[in-house]
């Protein structure tokens, strides 16, 4: 793929495709460093899924009214039990009584829009590094 044609490039200021995977590849060269952060959070995810199996399948967990039984934990969660997302509405100016953060005016735009997730999944992966190779990218 695209790593190993600029992988050997040097960095020496502003470049195009600066977010490309060069860049992890520069990290594994200086041992751990972010990578075992990434591990870490991986970890974490796994862990926090396995204490939640129970959520696959149905939608208990949901206090929205708009989620969906899916085929994972990860995918289980409501809007409402992050903070940080249902925050999102709470802040609404001016303020609506929505119930769903997919209510939100900005939701289409940045959570549907494929040329935003695209943008935000290459800003994950410059923080994160790739996704597992077990889920298709
Ligand atoms: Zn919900
Ligand atoms: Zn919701």
């Amino acid at each position: 793929m695209e790593e190993d044609r600029r992988g050997d490039q040097t960095f020496d200021g502003p470049q195009p495709y600066n977010y490309e995977p060069k860049r992890w590849e520069r990290r594994q060269g200086n041992g751990l460093g972010d990578r075992g952060r990434n591990d870490g959070q991986r970890r974490e995810v796994e862990l926090w899924s396995l204490n939640n199996a129970w959520r696959i399948g149905q939608n208990s967990w949901c206090s929205c009214g708009h989620c969906e039984a899916m085929p994972s934990a990860e995918e289980s969660m409501c809007c409402r039990e992050l903070e940080a997302y249902w925050s999102l509405v709470q802040q609404l100016v001016p303020f609506s009584n929505l119930s769903c953060l997919t209510q939100h005016p900005g939701f289409d735009a940045c959570c549907l829009n494929p040329f935003s997730l695209q943008v935000a999944y290459l800003a994950f992966r410059q923080e994160y590094g790739p996704l597992q190779a077990s889920r298709p990218e």
